[in-house]
């Protein structure tokens, strides 16, 4: 299973910053890092990013590298603004997008994610939307946009400022799309330390039952109790 995780824009995208100067990518990579952290706990999948630190992707090439890996789904991870993004607005709260003839897997897998992000946060819900955005668009497979927060909202800023919240929104999203695509856990190995039980003495191990005898004889002289069993090979 191929999940595409996409963290919109870049570090040099122009404007997409909170009015105290925060930059949208820095909240949406960060996100989309705790994601991946989480889905790696999962069997059989890969996760593929299509944004970089280095630069800013283009839309269309975020969309050519989910189309041409036949990824699985695609889910875009965003922070949200209201008004003209310079001045500290009172729209709050969580949405998801999906396309405007969206398929039924798309608003499924919306449905989990944006049921899990308002679990996990307690903000409140704007619930899922459709849009004509382009990667929701021009993708093939289920896609869904999630807007985790109005980095405008001065109180909810302050959240998509923190690792707590980022790892949060992170976890809320993996889980959405585990319970989705029925990811099964990575099995780990269990060590275990048997804490009933008991230690045996052993001396000898002889394939004659003559030899067995003989030692237990002169163990028996010495004041030992000792007792002879056969193991089958
Ligand atoms: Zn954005």
């Amino acid at each position: 299973m191929k999940i595409v995780i996409d963290a919109g824009h870049g570090y040099s995208t122009a404007g997409k910053r909170s009015p105290d100067g925060l930059q949208e990518y820095e909240i949406n990579r960060s996100i989309a890092s705790y994601a991946r952290q989480f889905l790696e706990s999962y069997q059989n999948i890969r996760i593929i990013f299509t944004h970089s630190d280095k630069q800013d992707v283009p839309l269309q090439t975020r969309v050519k590298t989910a189309n041409s890996l036949q990824a699985d789904c695609f889910v875009s991870i965003h922070s949200n603004a209201a008004g003209h993004g310079t001045e500290w607005h009172s729209a709050s709260g969580i949405e998801t997008y999906i396309y405007n003839s969206a398929s039924q897997k798309s608003r499924s897998l919306a449905d989990k994610v944006q049921q899990n992000l308002i679990i996990a946060t307690g903000l409140k819900n704007r619930g899922v939307k459709t849009a004509d955005f382009y990667v929701l668009r021009e993708t093939k497979m289920p896609a869904i946009l999630v807007e985790c927060g109005f980095m405008t909202n001065s109180v909810e800023v302050k959240l998509l400022k923190s690792e707590t919240y980022r790892k949060a929104c992170g976890e809320a999203i993996a889980k959405a799309i585990a319970a989705e695509y029925h990811l099964q856990k990575k099995l780990i190995p269990l060590v275990t330390t048997p804490t009933i039980g008991s230690y045996k003495v052993q001396i000898g191990a002889f394939k004659s039952k003559q030899l067995a005898d003989a030692l237990a004889q002169t163990l028996k002289k010495q004041g030992y109790e000792p007792y002879i069993i056969f193991e089958k090979q």
